[in-house]
């Protein structure tokens, strides 16, 4: 793949390769600096995006049956498996990640596809989708209620975050696809040439009908008032552009649906009975190491408050520290680097402000960036070592429960019992995800239901699972994403759940006859 010279990557929309007008915005490698590709959305004809996408590709995809859309996702999985040494290419250059941290977000969007396709394959020629069994509404039972569930006639329009550039995508495109539902995606900005280049490839493909997917490229004005009342958005990113989004018509006047995936402080706890020397005390020593310095800390699930109990706050800060400091950040491209950049040099200044901003209340038990010497990177690099912090006293931190760095970053956190812990990982005001860490695994069943009303993942790990667990950061396409509150509110994924969102609810009232007929060409909305 040539990436010498910076093309304008062009914007797919109502079936058509448009190149955006006006002013440019570069895309940058943030280890060399290097211009890699410009985008720009200005131009374009938004009205003739959102209406070919609702008028045209929804109904030809609605056309198919579940199954014959789930197989379209297995043949999606065949173009991006076909692809994928280019996909790692565009992601160190544009996102300054090692290949593993790579793969967390291109292999990762390829099982969830894949994953989703074998789910969706199970719902066969079904074309609605029936909630519950029928519900006799007279004495006689002769008039009776079925719920059915149909696919919104809308779009699918995603504002997505530059940490997840591929995954980001498919983890909701799986979804809005196999309900019938066309996806417009709005990459964020920074790091769009991989979200443009696969959609490119499924486009050239020819897989789905025209217009089931575009993707615009740079700014998102207008998007949202092209947006009706059977559209829905799916907003990832920060809580104060969620804040601005809700406030829109699109959802004030005209009741479209959002789902917001905003940033969270999530915890990983270790339960008063995993002392130092034990194997759950291990598991959690490496789990906060490894969550801190997957994708530079850049992932919505990273652990940001580790908690342990305060007689063992000591232990943990060496036993984690030893494992940073073994940490060799840099360029992704030299092979002894086992963490890159962030994403940008803006992120690495708002990285910077935000540890000092938790500073004025946690001490630093281990900062990678003093005397540090980055491979191959020099100073204009977004390159930032891992800072682990810590506050002894858990209870009287403010900013550390309520600020979300969002880089290699994580505060060590003391806490006084297991009442106090639970407190203080409820501190979140709603989370993605809190993990615990036991040497018994039915001594979990108390936090992890005490906790899962404010989370929308709860990870319990013992030494039974140390090989088998999939690690308190991944998000599993089985497993339900999101978190309530603070987290944004938001639902995605946990299997067939995630075609819920896409879907309309309705109560088909009538005679018993018409009520059962309802059953042919459907199938019982999937528990999971
Ligand atoms: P962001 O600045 O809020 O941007 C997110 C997206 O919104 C980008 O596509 C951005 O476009 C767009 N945007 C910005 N202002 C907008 C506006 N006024 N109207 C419409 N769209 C607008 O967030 P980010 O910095 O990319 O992402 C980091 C945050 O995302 C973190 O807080 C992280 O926790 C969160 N996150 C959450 C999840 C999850 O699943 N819960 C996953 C990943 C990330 P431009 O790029 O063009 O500005």
């Amino acid at each position: 793949m040539d990436m010498r010279t910076p093309a304008l990557l062009e914007n797919y929309v109502a079936g058509q390769w448009v190149a955006g007008s006006g002013e440019r915005t570069a895309l940058t490698d943030p280890v060399t600096g290097d211009t890699l590709a410009f985008v720009s959305s200005a131009g374009l004809d938004l009205d003739a995006a959102f209406s070919y996408a609702r008028d045209t590709a929804g109904p030809a995809l609605r056309a198919l049956s579940y199954g014959e859309r789930a197989a379209r996702l297995s043949q999606i999985v065949a173009t991006l498996q076909a692809n994928r040494d280019d996909y790692y290419a565009i992601a160190t250059a544009n996102a300054g990640t090692v290949a593993t941290d790579s793969a967390v977000d291109i292999d990762g969007a390829i099982y969830t596809l894949s994953t989703l396709a074998k789910l969706g394959a199970t719902l066969g020629d079904a074309h609605t989708l029936l909630d519950g069994a029928a519900v006799p509404l007279a004495k006689d039972a002769s008039f009776a209620v079925r719920h059915v569930f149909r696919p919104t006639p809308g779009v699918a329009l995603f504002i997505n975050a530059f940490n997840f550039p591929a995954w980001g995508l498919w983890e909701k495109a799986a979804a809005a696809l196999l309900s019938g539902v066309p996806v417009i995606v709005k990459p964020a900005t920074s790091t769009a040439w991989l979200t443009q280049r696969m959609v490119a490839d499924v486009v050239a493909a020819g897989i789905l009908p025209p217009g089931s997917l575009s993707v615009i490229c740079g700014s998102a004005a207008g998007l949202l008032d092209r947006i009706g009342p059977f559209d829905v958005v799916s907003f990832t990113g920060s809580a104060d552009t969620a804040a601005t989004l809700r406030a829109h018509p699109a959802f004030t006047q005209r009741s479209a649906r959002i789902n917001v995936e905003a940033d969270s402080l999530n915890s990983a706890i270790l339960l008063p009975d995993a002392l130092p020397g034990t194997p759950a005390f291990d598991q959690f020593v490496r789990e906060v190491a490894r969550e801190m310095t997957v994708k530079s800390g850049q992932k919505c699930t990273a652990i940001r408050r580790a908690l342990v109990p305060a007689e063992h706050f000591d232990a943990a800060a060496a036993a984690i520290t030893e494992r940073l400091a073994r940490t060799v950040v840099g360029n992704p491209r030299n092979e002894t680097v086992t963490m890159g950049a962030l994403v940008s040099l803006a992120q690495k200044r708002a990285v910077l402000e935000g540890i000092a901003h938790l500073q004025a209340e946690a001490e630093t038990l281990y900062d990678g960036n003093r005397d540090a010497a980055f491979v191959d990177a020099g100073p204009q690099s977004a390159c930032v070592g891992p800072v682990l912090l810590g506050l002894r006293d858990g209870a009287s931190g403010v900013r550390i429960h309520d600020t979300e760095v969002f880089g290699p970053v994580a505060t060590l956190v003391g806490y006084r019992d297991l009442d106090d812990a639970i407190a203080l990982a409820r501190r979140a005001q709603g989370a993605l995800v809190v993990s615990l860490y036991s040497n018994d695994a039915v001594a979990m069943r108390a936090p992890a239901l005490a906790l899962a009303d404010a989370h929308g993942r709860v990870h319990a790990v013992d030494p039974s699972v140390a090989k088998s667990q999939t690690g308190h950061g991944n998000v599993m396409p089985q497993s339900l994403h999101g978190g309530p509150g603070r987290a944004g509110g938001g639902e995605e994924l946990g299997g067939l759940r995630a075609l819920r969102f896409y879907h309309v609810r309705s109560a088909v009232q009538g005679p018993a006859a018409l009520v059962e007929a309802l059953t042919q060409d459907a199938v019982e909305f999937p528990k999971g």
